[in-house]
């Protein structure tokens, strides 16, 4: 099937299915190749952006708002696949677009694995994610020579008093390089009490980036042993990049990606 779209647009073909990173919060981070897919789109089903991304999107393209803050559902998440799925058979471009990286948290991965099963032609842009991106505009590395020579990016849902958790606790307490934790500000509590009790030293730099990229971007830093304290203090709200590790000891106060600008 084919659009039938009028106007001046040619038809494009059949219907596809673009995963777009949309960055981590900032509309210049997104990539050329996402600004031009996102152009030339016919339906973009976005999640919640930073406002400046979402100025971005096309007027003229249909645009569905797939956002909610805190966790989706089940059905909610398969509602997203099944409109996805039609809106491509109906031979439509759509836009997929999700913050930072589509494959880094975020469901991306479950998304291709339903257009895969539907047959439909799927293309990948990806995205700087904020993992990296919001830990760099504070000044803090996630490798460095002299600190890290590895990173692990987790999600912060899994909490380690969980009986059957997801992530090896024990593993991360012993890992000698920079952990990142997304979404971990609910459960920062639980984890860094979890890291310390499995003999992660009590000393080691935390550094919370709020915000990141956005106005109102804050860093809120402390020691492993003393940081949940610190943050309940400071009223630490997500969305937060939490990073554990001698990396998060070399924010300087600086800003190098021109949040405040
Ligand atoms: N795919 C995304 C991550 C999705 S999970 C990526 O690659 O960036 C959403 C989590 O990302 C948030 O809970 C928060 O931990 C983090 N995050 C995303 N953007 C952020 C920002 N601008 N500042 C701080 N944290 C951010």
């Amino acid at each position: 099937m084919r659009s039938s779209e009028g106007g001046s647009r040619v038809s494009k073909g059949p219907g596809k299915v673009f995963l777009v990173g949309a960055g981590p919060g900032s509309p210049d981070l997104l990539t050329v190749r996402a600004q031009r897919v996102l152009g030339e789109a016919e339906v973009v089903l976005y999640d919640q952006l930073a406002g400046g991304v979402k100025a971005l999107l096309p007027g003229r393209a249909e645009l569905i708002d797939c956002g909610k803050s805190g966790s989706r559902h089940t059905l909610e998440q398969e509602e997203i696949e099944r409109i996805m799925i039609e809106k491509a058979r109906e031979g439509k471009r759509v836009v997929r677009l999700k913050g930072g990286d589509p494959f880094l948290f975020g469901r991306g991965g479950e998304e291709l694995d339903a257009l895969r099963q539907a047959g439909i032609a799927t293309e990948l842009v990806p995205g700087v994610t904020s993992a990296i991106a919001v830990p760099g505009c504070v000044g803090i590395p996630v490798t460095h020579r002299s600190h890290a020579s590895e990173v692990v990016i987790l999600t912060g849902h899994e909490n380690p008093g969980k009986e059957e958790s997801g992530i090896d606790w024990d593993l991360l307490a012993r890992f000698r390089g920079t952990i990142v934790i997304l979404m971990g500000v609910k459960n920062l509590g639980a984890i860094a009490a979890g890291l310390v009790e499995r003999g992660k030293a009590r000393d080691t730099p935390v550094a919370i980036i709020e915000r990141g990229l956005a106005p109102g971007q804050r860093v809120t830093t402390g020691p492993l042993g003393e940081i949940a304290g610190i943050a309940q203090e400071a009223g630490v709200r997500p969305p937060a990049v939490i990073v554990i590790g001698g990396v998060a000891g070399l924010h300087r106060g600086e800003e190098l990606c021109g949040a405040k600008r």
